[in-house]
């Protein structure tokens, strides 16, 4: 029955949905029409229901017919050799809103009270969420789309999804603070009885030690306790704070049995974050943890046209495109460069063209720019296509160099000052007729093959240089 299932399936969604969430499935019975299935956890479960309930349905529909039923085996511990797989059963049900959703009704709010909102003041805290980070503003792209799905998921049903605590890891600059942000928002926004509170790791370590200081631990607890939605951000930073994490820990345990959701993000995956307490990491895993990466080159220029229209700027495409070319380290730089094209703009009143673009975008990446010597332009171009340096300067012909070669000559063209036949002289003492059919074969290949130019392109980045178009 299962593979005539997964026959179906398989004609009805792309490769990639299918491997990652169908081939991972264990087919276990079928009795009295229903069908039993042993997926990885709940977030695979629910990921099923959220967005390939009907595919699934078709299939029972066709192999089990109308009343086919199917049953979610989840595996909550994996095991081991001795120990067998614990699992739960969830029989599937027509709505998709999950079993555990109606099991845990989140309690009900203590933070009215008005004590409890002065012991508040007094902690110098509040939501600190900055409305301007929202779902709406936020580009999705295949860097951060688990992370952001999720955080769609939990924003709906905060404490209520198998995503909690909800971890977004990921390098600097690339939207974890806006996506969590996000998440608090859009809570703060449709629920509006929900004590949504926002905290830097660092903030809530220095809340820590005054609490100490102050002798209000208990005040300071007691407060957490009762958030229901606790977004900490860059918890990096409890690393080695060994009585923040202690206290982080309590808190945490409070709120989670209680339902109340938790949202966190770090610099660096949970494994990777030395000086934290095991005890504190295998919490972490009890949810979802999801990187976000650099955006790449259509998100990019996504990511730049919503900053462009939501500052009203217009910039030419062509101008966007150079931009998203040319950075592509993390969004934060991205946008620290329409900033200051939008200063260059304004003070020499001008358009921002493609002029304007370079001239600001050489100012900026001009810290990085070394010169590009002889040398420099050998040892990337050897080491990019794994050639010999001895095979790049000899006189070989063999394809495997001398496409390197020819290469190596146009950016020497480009990129020093030298005549022609110096040039050719690097190459085993080649005349500069030789070299000038080397430009000229890879300005055509340039022009024309897709390939060359992604590879010139990662060339120029040896250099810290940024490869324009013409
Ligand atoms: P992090 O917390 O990971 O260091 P931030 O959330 O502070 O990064 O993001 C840096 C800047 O980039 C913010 O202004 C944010 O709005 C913007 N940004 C990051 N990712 C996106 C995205 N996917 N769409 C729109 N803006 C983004
Ligand atoms: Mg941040």
């Amino acid at each position: 029955v299962w593979s005539k299932c997964l026959e179906i399936i398989h004609n009805d969604i792309n490769e990639q949905s299918f491997k990652t969430w169908f081939e991972p499935i264990i087919p276990l019975n079928v009795s009295n029409q229903t069908l039993s299935i042993q997926v990885p956890s709940q977030f695979f479960y629910e990921w099923l229901e959220e967005n390939y309930i009907h595919v699934l349905r078709k299939a029972i529909d066709f192999t089990l017919g109308k009343n086919g039923m199917l049953e979610y085996s989840i595996i909550v511990d994996k095991g081991d050799k001795k120990n067998p797989p614990i699992t739960y059963n969830i029989p599937n049900q027509k709505s998709s809103v999950p079993v555990t959703a109606q099991q845990r009704k989140p309690e009900p709010t203590l933070y009215e009270s008005p004590f409890q909102l002065k012991d508040l003041d007094s902690l110098d805290l509040d939501s600190y969420l900055n409305a301007h980070y929202t779902f709406d503003n936020f580009v999705e792209g295949d860097c951060n789309r688990l992370g952001r799905s999720a955080g769609l998921a939990v924003a709906q049903r905060p404490g209520v999804t198998s995503f909690n605590p909800l971890m977004i890891y990921g390098s600097v600059g690339l939207g974890k603070t806006h996506l969590i942000q996000a998440i608090g928002n859009y809570i703060k926004n449709t629920q509006t009885n929900k004590f949504v509170l926002y905290v830097t790791s660092e903030k809530f370590c220095n809340q820590f030690i005054n609490a100490i200081k102050n002798n209000t631990l208990q005040a300071f607890t007691n407060f957490y306790m009762q958030v229901d939605c606790l977004i900490i951000d860059d918890v990096q930073f409890l690393a080695g704070k060994e009585k923040t994490q202690e206290s982080f820990f309590h808190i945490f345990n409070h709120l989670h049995q209680s339902g109340k959701q938790i949202i966190m993000s770090s610099d660096r995956a949970p494994r990777e974050l030395a000086g934290m307490q095991d005890r504190l990491l295998s919490r972490f895993k009890w949810g979802l943890t999801a990187d976000v990466q650099q955006p790449d080159f259509e998100t990019r220029i996504a990511i730049l046209q919503k900053k462009l229209q939501a500052d009203g700027i217009y910039i030419e495409d062509k101008v966007i495109e150079y931009l998203a070319h040319s950075i592509d380290t993390n969004v934060r730089e991205m946008e620290g460069v329409i900033v200051s094209l939008m200063a260059h703009a304004s003070l020499n009143r001008k358009e921002i063209d493609m002029d304007l673009a370079r001239t600001t975008l050489k100012n900026i990446v001009v810290d990085n720019e070394k010169e590009v010597t002889v040398d420099s332009i050998l040892d990337a171009v050897t080491s990019h296509f794994d050639v010999n340096m001895s095979d790049l300067k000899s006189k070989s012909r063999k394809k495997e160099t001398v496409f390197p070669r020819q290469i190596a000559m146009y950016l020497m063209k480009e990129f020093t000052n030298l005549p022609l036949k110096s040039i050719g002289y690097h190459f085993g003492g080649r005349d500069h007729s030789t070299v000038i059919h080397a430009v000229q074969t890879i300005s055509i290949m340039l022009e024309t093959d897709k390939e060359v130019e992604k590879t010139m392109q990662k060339l120029y980045k040896y250099f810290n240089r940024v490869r324009v178009k013409n």
